[in-house]
C-alpha cells in the first residue's frame, strides 16, 4: 500500500487525508447541551459550543444560560477593571505632565545658556532636546484635556 512508508512525503500525504477526513465529520461545532444542534458560538467562561437556545448574552460576548452567566459577568468585569487601572496610570493628567514640561523648560534654557557660554554643542544639542522634551509634555497635557 505504502512501497515508501519511511519517506518523508507520503508521511505528510497520510496525515494531510486524515486531517481532512476527520474535518468532514465534524464540519460544524454542535452544542453542548443539544448535541443534535449546531453552536452559535463559544462559551466565555468554559470554552464549550453553545446553541442560540443555550447563549446567555454577556456584554459584547456569550455565555452558557443559567451555568456560565455569573462567571463569565466576572471575568468581563475583571477584564474591565483592568482596563481602567492601566489608563490611569498611562496618563499622569493635563496638570502633571503641564508641570513636567515647565521643569523640562527650564532645564533646557539652563542647558542652552550653559552650552553657549562654554561653546558646547553637546549642551546646546542637549538643550534643544529639553524643549522637545517639553513640547511632547504639553501635547500629552493637551490630548489629556480633550478625551477627559
Ligand atoms: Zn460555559
Ligand atoms: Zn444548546
Amino acid at each position: 500500500m505504502f512501497p515508501s512508508l519511511g519517506s518523508n512525503w507520503n508521511k505528510a500525504e497520510f496525515v494531510r487525508v486524515g486531517f481532512v477526513e476527520s474535518k468532514q465529520e465534524k464540519d460544524y461545532m454542535i452544542c453542548f447541551y443539544h448535541h443534535e444542534t449546531q453552536a452559535v458560538g463559544v462559551c466565555k467562561n468554559c470554552g464549550r459550543g453553545i446553541c442560540e437556545k443555550c447563549a446567555a448574552e454577556v456584554e459584547d460576548s456569550i455565555a452558557c444560560l443559567n451555568h456560565c452567566e455569573k462567571k463569565a459577568g466576572e471575568i468581563n468585569n475583571l477584564v474591565n477593571k483592568n482596563i481602567e487601572r492601566s489608563e490611569k496610570y498611562e496618563s499622569l493628567g493635563a496638570g502633571a505632565n503641564y508641570r513636567l514640561a515647565t521643569w523640562i523648560f527650564l532645564m533646557g534654557v539652563l542647558f542652552l545658556i550653559f552650552g553657549f557660554y562654554k561653546e558646547n554643542m553637546f549642551l546646546q544639542s542637549f538643550g534643544v532636546l529639553c524643549f522637545l522634551g517639553a513640547g511632547v509634555h504639553v501635547y500629552n497635557g493637551f490630548k489629556y484635556k480633550i478625551t477627559k
